[in-house]
């Protein structure tokens, strides 16, 4: 049996790292350690828990805290601190890394056993003092962010840590990421805030919030240790699980489904037919066409059962179909909820079609970097095997320079789109640009 920290594929420093803090506010808690000590004192009368830490640990980390706390002093700079940023490519375990912390942190035993009630409920995010912010359209607004700053205050009530997961920090609104920021200033004493985010760059990541955060960066795991872990937790045949790896290109949630669900393995198909189709101008556009359709389709299915639900509880809520004294004076509020749920289910169908687009566009700039690694004969393995053929054939056809214009058009569609470029001329300039060389 693993801890926490067991799904967190290929990401051995990362684990060092949050093992040694979740250490750390163990011992804090502990009776006769600072935070411990204070916990029952009035709020607003805490330090924050840098300063707590520095005080427990000693300044700059020297031998000078207070005893029973080995892990602490045998290990200088592990303080606990109350602001995190987990960063990594899509698919490094950015989320996985937040939660698994979270259980660390919410753990009975301070270690992240993997069975006690504080590390089930913290993983299976049902624990009281854990809230997950999953922004569902493209991005996190201030009104959510002030709610989530105000509950973030409150005394945890399971006697531990008070804890904020934010998914995908890079898209909160400006507003909103003052928000947050306000609240990582002036940290209340038992709260702690874990943001995920692609990188620690501006665009991502304001400076003033990252200069307020410890950084753990989660690395591209490699297709070895992915493929391992889909044979040990999803127990997946051990060569569907090294194909799978190869072709998710590090990506451990894109692998599972690549080994689990047919119709995925079947859209990753098409996608990967575009280079052999593009004969033409016409046959160009036509690819352009479906690239954009298969996504739509993909992204539809994907939000159609979540849409649908919220539409009938929303309904309940407002007691539709209700003859009641109350029908009327809910009816007139009703028209501006499904209003507003209708803005955010399209925010959120359009989020899903862009990564879906997103995904197909990483599995093409494969294809285009195996073509560009055969015509450099470079001896590394072929992300894509099953269209290593094709590959080569292109290699030959395009060498090295052309293959690497074609890579480059597909890295500048991504860019494009990421950048609010609508997706379908986007997409048609990439495919022009692919056929042209
Ligand atoms: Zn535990």
């Amino acid at each position: 049996m693993t801890d926490v920290f067991g799904d967190l594929v290929g990401q051995d420093e990362a684990v060092a790292t949050l093992r040694r803090a979740a250490a750390s506010a163990a011992a804090l808690l502990r009776p006769g350690t600072p935070v411990a000590a204070r916990a029952g004192a009035p709020a607003g009368g805490y330090d924050d828990l840098d300063a707590l830490a520095e005080e427990f640990d000693g300044p700059g980390g020297s031998n000078g805290g207070p005893g029973g706390a080995a892990a602490v002093e045998a290990d200088p700079g592990a303080g606990m601190t109350h602001a995190w940023i987990f960063t990594g490519p899509p698919g490094s375990g950015r989320s996985v890394a937040a939660r698994a912390f979270a259980a660390a942190l919410q753990c009975a035993h301070g270690t992240g056993c993997g069975h006690c009630p504080g590390c089930h409920t913290a993983l299976a995010g049902t624990h009281a003092d854990v809230r997950l912010v999953v922004p569902e359209g493209l991005s996190i607004g201030v009104g959510e962010m002030r709610a989530l700053v105000l509950r973030a205050a409150s005394t945890p009530s399971g006697g531990r840590w008070q804890i904020v997961i934010i998914e995908d920090a890079d898209r909160l609104t400006e507003a909103a990421g003052n928000a947050l920021l306000k609240a990582i200033e002036e940290p209340p004493p038992r709260t702690v805030f874990l943001l995920c985010a692609p990188s620690t760059h501006p665009d991502d990541v304001s400076v003033t919030i990252r200069s307020r955060c410890r950084v753990v960066p989660l690395r591209q795991p490699p297709a070895g240790a992915v493929a391992e872990v889909l044979v040990r937790r999803d127990g997946i045949a051990p060569d569907v699980a090294r194909w799978a790896a190869s072709a998710a290109q590090g990506h451990v949630g894109r692998a599972r489904r690549l080994a689990r669900d047919p119709e995925a393995r079947q859209r990753r198909e098409a996608v990967l037919a575009v280079p052999r189709r593009l004969t033409g101008v016409g046959a160009a556009f036509d690819a352009a066409s479906a690239l954009i359709e298969a996504a739509e389709a993909e992204a539809a299915a994907s939000v159609a059962e979540s849409d649908e639900a919220e539409r009938a509880a929303l309904q309940t809520a407002l007691g539709a179909g209700g003859t009641g004294r109350g029908a009327a004076g809910a009816m007139r509020g009703a028209a501006g909820q499904l209003k507003e749920l209708e803005k955010r289910q399209k925010s959120r169908a359009t989020r899903a079609q862009r990564d879906a687009l997103d995904r197909a566009l990483v599995d093409l700039a494969g294809f285009y970097r195996d073509a560009l690694t055969m015509a450099l004969r470079a001896p590394v393995a072929p992300v894509h095997t099953d269209t290593a053929t094709t590959a080569a054939a292109g290699a030959q056809r395009w060498d090295a320079e052309g293959s690497l214009r074609r890579l480059e058009a597909v890295l500048e569609c991504r860019a494009a789109i990421e950048a609010n470029v609508k997706p379908r001329i986007a997409v048609e300039a990439m495919m022009l640009s692919l056929w042209r060389g």
